[in-house]
């Protein structure tokens, strides 16, 4: 089309390890999107990490939240070491970004697109600001032992914002397999999965279940013929979804259970290496694929970039950007079922050859 491009400002945060390697690989992806999609971006670069953090005691810079803030619409994030005993002063960057940012939401879509993926096509949308990660944990001593304990916190505001960015992605789903019907094995009404362990915590879980369900009543009769409210509890929701993946749809639960199963859907499609996920709030977006900054491969240009350009167009789709969002989607499945893949897939292409491959597609 004629009219002026958009120009998009996307910080680019690779972190630690492969993030270094990942990253270009996003941008490149974003750069090569065809003039038709009307997209142009700027990107600036912003530190954060373990690395950083042993160069100059601070793992996320106050110049990287205040960058983001001011001048990008949304951002890419890389990955993070994180140290497996604890560092004095040193704080996961990520979480203080999701904090800092109000990215309440963890969206994380899992789709099946290779031979040997479980026949799957769901989107887990989990609470990314409380529950047992307000990390509020103290130690004392009884008769003569220790004990430790965490609080566990849910709000209605909070779950509120979940259900309803639930609610949105499904409202969403719904329209797009009615536009494409071939895209999914998924039919009819959109099925939204409260998932909670109430039975047990009545208070907590309870208070989460009961907010989803009186936020779902209060939508209106057109969204109830298009989106449908179920619920399962989180231990039998773990043996479905190994199961029959495929009955699922969009799953939202509070922040801990939605951790586990994020991680553990991402073992029914490949490796960790494609499994792609953003972080959302009401005014910013932050791409982020699920792997860590995985050291033993570092530096070795063998590092899977698809979760990275996954990533990226997941960040475009919250941006208001589905069509191009979707054309990088299609390269990439493409590539997949080629088999230009790189060695966590067993093949033995490199990252820039999945890259270079991925932008001829396009
Ligand atoms: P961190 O401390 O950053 O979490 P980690 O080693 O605990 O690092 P991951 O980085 O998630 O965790 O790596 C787990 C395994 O998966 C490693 O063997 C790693 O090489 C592999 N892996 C992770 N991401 C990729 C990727 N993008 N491409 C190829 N292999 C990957
Ligand atoms: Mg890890």
């Amino acid at each position: 089309s004629s009219a002026v491009p958009k120009t998009l400002k996307i910080g680019l945060i690779p972190g630690d390890g492969i993030g270094h390697e990942v990253i270009p690989a996003g941008r490149k992806i974003l750069e090569s999107l065809p003039a038709e999609d009307g997209l142009k971006f700027e990107f600036v670069h912003a530190d954060a990490g373990f690395d950083h953090f042993k160069q100059t005691g601070v793992a996320l810079p106050q110049e990287t939240i205040d960058l983001l803030k001011r001048e990008c619409q949304g951002a890419l994030f890389g990955a993070v070491s994180s140290p497996t005993t604890k560092v004095a002063g040193y704080s996961s960057p990520i979480v203080a970004l999701r904090k800092q940012l109000k990215l309440y939401a963890n969206v994380r879509p899992i789709k099946s697109v290779l031979p040997s993926d479980k026949l799957t096509d769901m989107v887990i949308v989990r609470e990314n600001t409380e529950d047992l990660y307000v990390k509020e944990e103290k130690t004392y001593e009884v008769d003569g032992e220790r004990v430790a304990e965490a609080i566990k916190r849910i709000s209605e505001s909070a779950t509120k914002n979940i259900a309803n960015m639930a609610f949105r992605i499904a409202l969403q789903r719904y329209n797009s397999r009615l536009a494409d019907p071939e895209s999914t094995h998924l039919k009819g009404k959109s099925i939204v999965t409260v998932t909670h362990k109430s039975n047990v915590l009545s208070q907590t879980d309870g208070l989460f279940r009961e907010v989803v369900r009186s936020e779902f009543d209060r939508q209106s009769s057109d969204f109830h013929s298009k989106v449908e409210l179920k619920e399962q509890i989180v231990d039998s929701m773990v043996y479905k979804m190994f199961r029959n993946s495929s009955e699922f749809d969009v799953v939202v639960a509070p922040n801990l259970y939605g951790d586990i199963l994020s991680d553990g859907a991402a073992a029914l499609v490949g490796s960790l290496g494609v499994v792609h996920s953003a972080n959302v709030g009401d005014s910013f977006v932050v791409g982020e694929p699920t792997h860590g900054s995985a050291p033993d491969i570092a530096g070795q240009g063998k590092a899977n970039p698809v979760a990275t350009i996954r990533s990226a167009a997941l960040m475009l789709e919250f941006l208001g950007y589905p069509k191009p969002a979707a054309r990088i989607y299609k390269a990439v499945n493409e590539g997949l079922l080629a088999g230009v893949v790189t060695p966590d897939l067993g093949g033995n292409y490199s990252t820039t050859d999945v890259v270079n491959d991925i932008v001829s597609r396009l």
